[in-house]
């Protein structure tokens, strides 16, 4: 355990930003700087089968110290950073023992993280907390879960009286462009199953994640000169706000939470010729957001017959909810919600507003859920980790493979 501080300092000081305008794997050249010190430690710690492909995926083996076959399981985090805030530079700060009061980040630009504003910060009363200095994001998001999962590893290699099955091991680059489990061979990882150690706070265990699809309305004009417009002029503009009013107007981000799904509009251009909306729609129920994929098409059907065919609806898929695919093997969430409570730690089981890798990962034919790493505030400046709470997941992940050897016969 001692180790795992200086590790996770080491990593959050390597910048590792992804840049979502790339099209190479990784997106940037930086992540290699970390991923090439990884496979260094993953070889000191006395790891096998340690790989790293062209595109910088990191896999690693802690062997079986068993005779029985017992199913191989794996532990995922991303080597990446947020492209929404810098990374570079970053300059953690360690508060020891904390008082429960404001933390000064940044004197002179006044930058404060203070629990009246971010209350969570008040349970870490008393604990090491690890934050910026107000002018980069930390990068707990998702080295936090690096951190863990070697020091977790390095544990069971100087602890052989633990049991324990095959352990894969990964690290991904690109996570936060959403690209960590495009080229993630499933096949060589060989895995039954595994869990990305990317959750926030201590206790989450998510396996539902939303269903997730992308949309561009485009609405033809016609422009005539305003004076002589009338039975002529056909206004994109107003089309596009029509459009926009026959969407169920509370069922939006700012409106929504726990299961509850929506439209979200997040770019609309237009002039009289041409208009566009740019819109996501997200929902955790999959007949839910099929009715949403057709209430656009219908609101096209209707208003091409209400002002001559004048709009267009495309629709992308972007992700799944992996619930379908981790309810069929759903011991993997028995196990590790065991693995919390026989430490104390109550698990939070809640679903994602968001996707995750573990959910394209659970569809390529790798059930994946995840597991907390202990941070907060993710992508910005007012990020931080209680060192405890990384503590805590090292230990899940040694009680993970512990409990899937003796309970799998
Ligand atoms: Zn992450």
């Amino acid at each position: 355990m001692e180790k795992l501080l200086s590790r996770f300092l080491d990593y959050v000081t390597t910048d590792t930003q992804s840049d979502p305008y790339s099209k190479t794997t990784p997106s940037t050249e930086k992540q290699w700087d970390l991923a090439k010190k990884l496979v260094l430690e993953l070889h000191q710690i006395g790891l096998q089968e340690v790989s790293i492909d062209e595109n910088a995926y990191i896999m690693a083996t802690l062997p079986s110290n068993l005779d029985k076959k017992v199913p191989t399981i794996g532990f995922i985090s991303h080597m990446d950073t947020s492209p929404d805030f810098s990374g570079r530079n970053v300059k953690p700060q360690i508060i020891k023992d904390y008082d429960g009061t404001d933390i000064v980040l940044n004197k002179t630009k006044n930058i404060v993280l203070s629990p009246s504003y971010f209350e969570d910060l008040l349970q870490y009363q008393g604990q090491t907390l690890i934050t910026t200095d107000g002018n980069t994001l930390l990068g707990a998001d998702d080295k936090a879960g690096i951190a863990e999962i070697i020091t977790a590893m390095e544990y069971l290699v100087q602890h052989p009286e633990i049991k324990h099955g095959k352990i894969r091991i990964a690290f991904t680059p690109d996570e936060e462009i959403g690209r960590g489990a495009h080229k993630f061979d499933v096949k060589k990882f060989g895995a039954d199953w595994a869990y990305t150690m990317d959750g926030s706070q201590v206790g989450e265990l998510e396996y539902e994640n939303f269903n997730a699809a992308s949309a561009k309305i485009m609405v033809k004009g016609k422009s005539v000169h305003p004076g002589y417009a009338k039975n002529k002029m056909v206004n994109a503009i107003s089309i596009a706000n029509e459009f926009l009013s026959l969407l169920p107007l509370r069922e939006v981000p700012e409106h929504t939470t726990g299961m509850e799904g929506f439209f979200h509009v997040h770019k609309l251009k237009g002039e009289i010729e041409k208009a566009q909306i740019d819109l996501i729609i997200r929902d955790h129920d999959a007949e839910h957001f099929q009715a949403r994929k057709e209430l656009l098409v219908n609101i096209t059907e209707k208003l091409n017959k209400k002002h001559g065919d004048c709009i267009a609806v495309e629709i992308e898929d972007q992700y799944r909810n992996m619930r379908e695919k981790v309810e069929p093997v759903f011991h993997i969430v028995e196990i590790a919600q065991e693995a919390m409570e026989s430490l104390g730690i109550e698990p939070i089981i809640k679903p994602i507003r968001g996707g995750t890798d573990g959910s394209q990962l659970s569809f390529m034919g790798l059930p994946c859920p995840n597991i907390f790493a202990g941070g907060h505030n993710f992508h910005g400046k007012y990020e931080y980790v209680p060192l405890e709470s990384m503590e805590k997941a090292v230990q899940v992940i040694v009680k993970i493979c512990e409990l899937t050897a003796s309970q799998i016969k």
